[in-house]
């Protein structure tokens, strides 16, 4: 089913607008903007704690914003709550909509434990998007093939390794055909030996141009693969360019210090 996109030229395909987020009387980000363009790799340094994970889960309301907005092709995605904090039903509808407009892939891969390989991948295809089962399940095989996983498709997560979990996760996240990906540490959660493969598999999709967004460790993908690179601290953006220029010469002593730490 064709997806309705009414696309600003020339403006950013998904923004963040003075996103603030408190838990409690903590205040985990304190005015995030962020706008990111067609074809956009970004990578998010922080220390663990400094909001990275938050700032992720408000791009597509895993958590909602105590303040600020965020838009998808221009347009401001609502988030009305009723008097019980719940999404209005509606609303709920346009998020979960939302999300085959923005995927997310998690540190914990999150695949449904009951459902094969091939089954977690069709799942939003059929459920949300309402596309039928053989085109999702055509869909879903071609990219399970992409992500060397065309051997496994009818395994149960529990049956792969961390890498192969994860590159199915990421075959799902490209089913519903997303104009944005976010990634949560992707790799974080894998045996050193396994990383790679999962790397590659976001190269590719960095090379043919999909926009991303991706929390990440992994200062070889943040400074090669990316096009601009945020370090996040203590929920304000503290340093933000071309990976070259922010990691070559750090603005911030944080910065510095962290980058120290991570080789
Ligand atoms: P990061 O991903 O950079 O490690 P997080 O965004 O996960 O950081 O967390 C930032 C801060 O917000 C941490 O201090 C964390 O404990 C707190 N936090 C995150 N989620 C919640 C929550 N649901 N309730 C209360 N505090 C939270
Ligand atoms: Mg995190």
């Amino acid at each position: 089913m064709a997806q309705a996109q009414v696309k600003v030229a020339g403006g950013p395909q998904l923004s963040a607008r003075n996103i603030h987020k408190t838990f409690g009387a903590f205040e985990v980000l304190k005015g995030i903007s962020l706008d990111a363009y067609n074809h956009d790799v970004i990578s998010i340094l922080g220390a663990s704690g400094s909001g990275k994970s938050t700032f992720l889960r408000c791009l597509n309301f895993l958590e909602s914003p105590t303040e600020g907005e965020v838009t998808l092709d221009g347009e401001v995605v609502a988030t009305r709550r009723n008097r019980a904090h719940q999404l209005e039903p509606s609303d709920r509808r346009q998020i979960e909509r939302f999300r085959t407009r923005v995927s997310m892939v998690f540190q914990g891969f999150n695949l449904w434990s009951h459902m094969t390989v091939l089954e977690n991948v069709m799942e939003a295809s059929v459920h949300v998007l309402g596309i039928s089962k053989q085109k999702a399940k055509d869909t879903a095989e071609g990219l399970l093939e992409r992500v060397g996983l065309s051997e496994r498709m009818h395994y149960y997560p529990a049956h792969l390794s961390g890498g192969q979990q994860q590159r199915a996760a990421i075959a799902r996240a490209l089913a519903v055909d997303p104009e944005v990906i976010l990634f949560d540490e992707p790799t974080s959660a894998l045996d050193p030996e396994l990383v790679g493969e999962v790397l590659n598999v976001m190269k590719g999709l960095a090379e043919e141009g999909r926009t991303m967004i991706v929390v990440t460790h992994e200062m070889g993908f943040a400074r090669d693969v990316s096009n601009r690179v945020i370090f996040l601290e203590q929920g304000r953006i503290k340093e933000d360019g071309p990976p070259d220029e922010v990691m070559n010469n750090p603005k911030s002593e944080r910065f510095r210090q962290f980058l120290a730490r991570s080789r």
